[in-house]
């Protein structure tokens, strides 16, 4: 018996029009090897125990051999890249395997990353690297472990396959699964192309599976805008909170449900730096952390753009101008609550001015920063005078938030344990991810683990794993990330 008996599979993407998709088998790789199964994610889909089943897993998963219940394709989409339309892309090196259903009834897909060429290649070999295929892994389950909406990873393998980019690198592959893997780029395809019918069944498709709450409304479409709108609005906010730089917010990049996707050069600040510009192919700063908000709202106007056939102009404008009102509450409401000032005060708005200036100007470890003050009630407040280099603007400050809080109801306990509880102790900073992206290159996975341990839960104290909290050394400071992946 395979074990993809016992999984209940949907493959609902395939009973669209061909003009969706392109059917593709994934070409295999040689001596495929594991990397990494993710027990916990597997266990909520339904996979039976890994021990039971690897070397099926390894086997189908990776395209070495054929369930019977998959039905690979590769999806045709669009977008905007860095600001121009580029009507050719396409899943180029991803393939969507199948859709499993839960027990409990929920759909995720399945989505093999690196799997080979298809017609939506270009230029491209169809293939990912150990190197970025690690670092997706890796920052998916980080995202999630902060509660920030995003696409997760299943699996992760390695091969001999030779791939060649600055240098010659080995092919590995993702298993990526996420309740949709629709993108503005998607509707903006469509629309483009003028394919009417097919455009308005996307956008019934998508109300159907990923915005059922809609259907009931006077205007469904505009409904299901408004929560698009809403959802994008809180996953910028709470990158901006996190010091989350994605660096390639392009529209093909932006998933329909408001989840991070498609991680490539992403940093999480180490120093606070609000012109980050994390993707080194980003020459005008374009996806620069502090330009985020803003891109949001661009990207959001470009898929409004492309469902103006079904949604009046109104009714777009008026999702449109509730985003930055949105985006703006839920980012106040989340500094508030890293903070731990729950009331709103006067002078509020200065005092969260002042500790972004007091942190850009000295180059402030980020969350270094909130943890610190999140054990005000353990250690001594030199500890984060400490973390600034001009003392006295952080003592200035520092007395100045001490003061605030005594405005809370809440005794210093209360408000730090709360304050834990936001404020991650362990980040995949890229310095972290590096050291783990060169044992994996070695057959070696122990940080990999290591790092999902303290990533799932990283308010949480993990005293085995203490070293993974520690500042970057000065090689791992501001690293340039290669967008060849
Ligand atoms: P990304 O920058 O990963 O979002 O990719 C942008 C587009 O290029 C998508 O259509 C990808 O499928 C495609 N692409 C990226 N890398 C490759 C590759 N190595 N081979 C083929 N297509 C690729
Ligand atoms: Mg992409």
């Amino acid at each position: 018996m395979s074990i993809w008996d016992s999984i209940s599979v949907n493959n609902r993407f395939s009973e669209l029009p061909r003009s969706f998709y392109t059917p593709v088998q994934p070409t295999p790789l040689s001596n495929v090897q594991w990397l990494a199964w993710n027990k916990k994610l597997a266990l909520e889909l339904g996979f039976p125990e890994f021990e039971q089943c690897s070397e099926e897993l390894l086997s189908t998963l990776s395209g070495t051999s054929e369930p019977a219940p998959f039905f690979p394709l590769a999806m045709k989409y669009a977008g905007h890249q860095f600001g121009s339309y580029n009507p050719d892309l396409g899943d180029g090196r991803g393939l969507l395997l199948t859709q499993v259903v839960t027990k409990s009834g929920e759909t995720f897909d399945l989505h093999l990353k690196g799997a080979g060429k298809t017609p939506y290649s270009r230029m491209g070999d169809g293939r990912a690297v150990i190197r970025s295929t690690v670092r997706e892994y890796l920052c998916s389950e980080a995202m999630a472990g902060l509660k920030i909406p995003t696409t997760r990873a299943l699996a992760m393998m390695s091969s001999d396959t030779p791939v060649y980019r600055e240098k010659q690198e080995k092919g590995a592959l993702l298993v990526r699964v996420s309740e949709s893997h629709i993108r503005f780029g998607h509707f903006e395809h469509l629309f483009y192309t003028n394919q009417i019918a097919e455009h308005k069944l996307l956008a019934d498709k998508v109300l159907e599976w990923h915005f059922p709450e809609c259907l009931e409304d006077e205007k469904p479409y505009a409904s299901m805008f408004n929560l698009i709108v809403d959802r994008t609005a809180e996953m910028v906010a709470l990158w901006q909170a996190n010091g989350f730089a994605h660096g390639v917010m392009n529209t093909d990049n932006m998933s329909i449900l408001g989840q991070t996707f498609d991680y490539g050069p992403f940093a999480f600040l180490d120093e606070y730096d609000p012109r980050l510009i994390c993707n080194h192919s980003d020459y005008q700063g374009r996806y620069a952390f502090n330009q985020q908000p803003r891109i949001g709202l661009w990207n959001l106007s470009a898929l409004a753009h492309s469902l103006s056939p079904l949604i009046d102009k109104a009714d777009l404008e008026a999702a449109l101008e509730q985003y930055e009102p949105q985006m703006n509450g839920y980012f106040s409401q989340l500094m508030r609550r890293k903070l731990g000032l729950l009331s709103k005060q006067e002078g509020d708005g200065r005092l969260f001015e002042s500790m972004f200036e007091l942190m850009s100007q000295n180059r402030v470890d980020y969350p270094r920063f909130f943890r610190t003050l999140s054990n005000l009630d353990m250690v001594d407040s030199q500890e984060v005078i400490d973390l600034v280099l001009d003392r006295e603007a952080a003592k200035m400050w520092l007395a100045n938030y001490l003061q605030r809080c005594e405005l809370e109801d809440n005794s210093p306990q209360e408000r730090c344990e709360s304050m834990r509880e936001i404020n991650p102790k362990y980040i995949l900073r890229n310095y972290l991810a590096q050291l783990a992206i060169d044992k994996a290159e070695q057959g070696d996975t122990s940080d990999i683990e290591a790092l999902m341990v303290v990533l799932a839960d990283p308010c949480s104290e993990h005293p085995e794993y203490e070293y993974l909290a520690a500042l970057p050394p000065e090689w791992g400071k501001g690293m340039e990330i290669s967008c060849s992946s």
